[in-house]
């Protein structure tokens, strides 16, 4: 595991993925913290979303151009959470759609915590099984909670589950502070 801690202030894992983007609103400034299938996992295993990430490590080396492709089909669900919940793209909603069918196409039910449950396949597709299953719970979810956070830049987005409905920054100590300080010093100057 890497030494990245990521980001979890959205209050469900699909923002949290969207979330993966640092200064997602500044083209200068953004950092794409999912850099490569390995970086994917990671986050996978931080939120404990694969049963067994480690063994999807070695299918990184061992086949590259095939993880390397799953990365790229990863980034673009990911994006396409971000358009279909902010944007209501239907391209989007129909990107989400077929990784969706295809997730359950590739996955078998398994009992456990009496319950079935969707397991997704043990290959190098699972991850991507995994997130097209949380994408879907999204957006098949209330999403009259979905914000972006209030910063200029930052572009983080979370539900607001705040009892007044008032939440207007992804985190009080990082973007509030920051912009309650910037006001503040743009009111001294005036
Ligand atoms: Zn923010």
């Amino acid at each position: 595991m890497g030494t990245t801690t990521y980001p979890r202030v959205a209050g469900h894992p699909a923002l949290d993925l969207v979330d993966t983007v640092h200064w997602r609103l500044d083209d200068a400034r953004a950092i794409d913290t999912l850099p490569d299938f390995g970086a994917v996992l990671d986050w996978c295993a931080e939120i404990a979303l694969l049963a067994d990430p480690d063994a999807l490590r070695a299918l990184a080396s061992s086949t590259p151009e095939t993880t390397a492709a799953e990365h790229v089909a990863i980034i673009a669900l990911r994006e396409a959470v971000y358009e279909a919940v902010f944007d209501e793209s239907p391209d989007a909603v129909a990107l989400i759609a077929r990784e969706h069918v295809d997730a359950l196409n590739r996955s078998s039910l398994q009992l456990g915590d009496n319950r079935w449950h969707w397991h997704p396949p043990a290959d190098a597709t699972g991850p991507r099984a995994s997130i097209a299953f949380l994408a879907h719970d999204l957006l098949t979810s209330d999403l009259r909670a979905a914000r972006q956070c209030g910063d200029d830049a930052c572009g983080w987005v979370y539900l607001d589950t705040s009892p007044r409905h008032n939440r207007i920054w992804c985190t009080a100590a990082g973007c509030g502070n920051r912009n309650r300080v910037k006001r503040h010093h743009a009111r001294n100057r005036d």
